[in-house]
């Protein structure tokens, strides 16, 4: 993965690059809460009783996955071809054992019926979306805050359309197959499908860049059913679980953390974190550091 730095990356830098009053050039390391310039979002879809074992895997290796779930589904046997009611996927995950199963990861949205969201009304969207929010809400207790499309299914209008929701991400189908930061998080672009993930590993794992970077993978536990798959996913948990080097996190928490950076309020003599934003992180002379609402940095 030999390609020029993106534009988008190009401007976040500069924008960090600051000039202090004597005109000197001041550099922030700006890091995640853990310390770290690299991070790992592994998103799975359709939670189906699959997502079981796939949740364990990740906890074996501290991994964090973002499980996005068809709320209305939920209990009922997956049958996805109507006209061949006897041919069932699986079985959707069972209400009550949400909790349990995700104790360590996070529950997202994927629509409460799985619709395609494009060619939908703006109030059929809203329908769709904002009952599968209301519906995991109540079931986790938890903040809900991202979502994968259904079938991938999106354009710019949809997107929009979601930002009106209380989410503050979405994901797409679309494989970016690099390891930078989204500039639109309603068309959240995963860095690549996991059957893909063992071609961009090496890659990252020995990416050792002062910029912050995420590693995005996305896929179907019901896929890792394939012995090859399987075995795929476990090398890959393997090697790139467990590590000091990388922030394991869902989609919510990253998209957080990353506008709390956007956030910040920046001039040529000092930064300020404003009341009500998150902390965020930065190294100084190999030490951690952090920048708490309301604290103003001199530059
Ligand atoms: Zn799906």
């Amino acid at each position: 993965m030999t390609k020029a730095l993106p534009i988008t990356l190009v401007i976040f830098i500069s924008g960090l690059l600051l000039m202090n009053c004597y005109g000197k050039k001041v550099e922030i390391d700006w890091v995640y809460p853990d310390g770290n310039h690299k991070a790992l979002i592994m998103s799975y879809d359709d939670g189906l009783d699959d997502d079981i074992a796939l949740a364990q895997l990740f906890d074996r290796y501290g991994i964090i996955g973002t499980f996005h779930l068809n709320s209305g589904l939920l209990d009922t046997r997956a049958i996805w071809d109507q006209s061949k009611p006897n041919e069932s996927m699986g079985t959707y995950l069972s209400k009550d054992t949400l909790l349990d199963v995700f104790k360590n990861h996070e529950i997202a949205v994927h629509g409460t019926y799985h619709k395609a969201l494009v060619g939908l009304s703006d109030e059929e969207i809203l329908e769709e979306i904002n009952v599968d929010i209301e519906n995991l809400t109540i079931l986790s207790g938890r903040k809900i805050s991202s979502m994968a499309y259904a079938f991938g299914s999106t354009n710019d209008h949809v997107a929009e359309v979601i930002r009106t929701t209380t989410l503050s991400n979405a994901r797409t189908v679309k494989s970016s197959y690099n390891f930078d930061l989204p500039e639109n998080y309603y068309l959240w672009n995963p860095t690549c499908h996991d059957s893909e993930a063992l071609e961009y590993l090496e890659a990252y794992l020995s990416l050792d860049s002062p910029n912050l970077s995420l590693f995005y993978v996305w896929g179907h536990s019901w896929e890792l059913r394939d012995t090859l798959r399987n075995q795929n996913i476990l090398k890959f948990c393997n090697e790139i679980g467990d590590r000091d080097d990388i922030w394991y996190t869902g989609a919510g928490a990253f998209a957080d953390y990353h506008a709390s950076l956007k956030a910040l309020e920046i001039s040529t003599k000092q930064m300020t974190n404003p009341e009500g934003n998150g902390v965020v992180y930065y190294r100084e002379k190999d030490q951690l550091k952090s920048l708490h609402p309301g604290q103003r940095l001199i530059l």
